[in-house]
C-alpha cells in the first residue's frame, strides 16, 4: 500500500512514520509513505496556498491550483489510488470504510487547513470525502494519521502476529474481549480462572461471551445491526432466561410485599 498525504505541514508526519506499527510496517516494506508539501505546486512567487474567500466573511480558504497539482502528480504516479480528502462534512470513518480503503493499492490523503478547501476541488478530483467525527479540527493533518493507522493495521503481514487484527473490535460486528496480563492479581482483582486453565476451546468461548457483554454494555446498537450465529444466540438467550428469571422473582416479592402491606 502506497500512502501519499497532501499537506502544507509535512513535518508533522515525521514523528508519526517513525514510530511503532506503522515504522515496522516501513521497514517490511509492507507500506511506502510520501509527504508532500502542497505549497511546493503553488504559482505564485510567494507559494500561498491560500486566499480569501469570495463573498467576504472570516478566515482563508484553501487554494484550487495548488492542491490540484499536487493530486494530479500523485496520481499521475499511481493512477488507480483513491483519492481522500478530509473533512468534517464527510462521510463518518469507521473500520467498513478502512477495510475499503485497504483494498486499494495507494490512497491520496489530502489535508485541508483554514475554512476547508475551494469546493471546484470535491467535483473530479476526490472519490471519498471523509470525517473522523463530528467535531472540528485545525487541520487534516491528524485525521490522515488516523485512516493512514487504522488502513495500516487490515494490511496482511503489517502486524507482525498475522491474526492479530482479525480480534480487533468491530472486525466480527462486536467489540473485543477482555484482556489481562501479569500479575495475577493486581490491587485485589484476580484475574478470572479460565485464563489460567490451558483450556483452550473453554477460554474461546469463555472470550466470545466476554465480547457479547461488553458489546451489549457498551454498543448495544452494533448487536442490533450484527448477524448472530447460533452460538452467540444461544448464549444471548440464556442470559435473556436467567434475566427473566431475576426479574419474575423480583415482581412475585414485590406484589406479595404490597398484598402483605394491603392486609
Ligand atoms: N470550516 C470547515 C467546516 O466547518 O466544515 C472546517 C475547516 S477545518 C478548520 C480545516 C480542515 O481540517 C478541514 O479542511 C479538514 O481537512 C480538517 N478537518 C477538520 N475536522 C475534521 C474532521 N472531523 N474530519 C476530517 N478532517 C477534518
Amino acid at each position: 500500500m502506497n500512502f501519499v498525504v497532501l499537506t502544507i505541514f509535512p513535518e508533522m508526519f515525521d514523528p508519526f512514520w517513525s514510530h511503532g506499527i506503522i515504522r515496522r510496517a516501513i521497514e517490511y516494506k509492507k507500506i511506502c509513505t510520501t509527504t508532500v508539501n502542497i505549497r511546493d505546486y503553488a504559482q505564485d512567487r510567494h507559494q500561498a496556498t491560500d486566499d480569501r474567500p469570495f463573498g467576504g466573511g472570516s478566515g482563508m480558504v484553501m487554494k484550487p491550483e495548488p492542491l490540484a497539482g499536487a493530486i494530479r502528480a500523485a496520481t499521475q504516479k499511481m493512477p488507480t489510488a483513491g483519492t481522500i480528502l478530509l473533512t468534517p462534512q464527510g462521510r463518518p470513518f469507521n473500520q467498513n470504510i478502512a477495510k475499503e480503503l485497504a483494498s486499494f493499492d495507494g490512497l491520496v490523503l489530502i489535508c485541508g487547513r483554514y475554512e476547508g478547501v475551494d469546493e471546484r476541488i470535491c467535483h473530479d478530483l476526490i472519490d471519498y470525502e471523509i470525517s473522523i467525527g463530528d467535531f472540528v479540527l485545525t487541520g487534516g493533518e491528524l485525521a490522515a494519521m488516523i485512516i493512514v493507522d487504522a488502513v495500516t493495521r487490515l494490511i496482511p503481514g503489517a502486524l507482525g502476529g498475522e491474526d492479530a487484527a482479525e480480534n480487533d473490535s468491530f472486525s466480527n460486528g462486536l467489540l473485543e474481549h477482555a484482556h489481562y496480563t501479569r500479575p495475577r492479581i493486581f490491587e485485589g482483582q484476580e484475574v478470572p480462572e479460565i485464563l489460567l486453565s490451558g483450556h483452550h476451546q473453554e477460554i474461546e468461548r469463555w472470550r466470545l461471551k466476554s465480547s457479547l457483554m461488553r458489546t451489549l454494555l457498551k454498543r448495544s446498537d452494533l448487536l442490533q445491526q450484527k448477524k448472530l450465529n447460533r452460538q452467540e444466540i444461544e448464549i444471548l438467550d440464556k442470559w435473556r432466561r436467567e434475566l427473566n428469571q431475576i426479574l419474575e422473582l423480583h415482581h412475585r416479592n414485590e406484589s406479595k410485599t404490597l398484598n402483605d402491606t394491603k392486609a
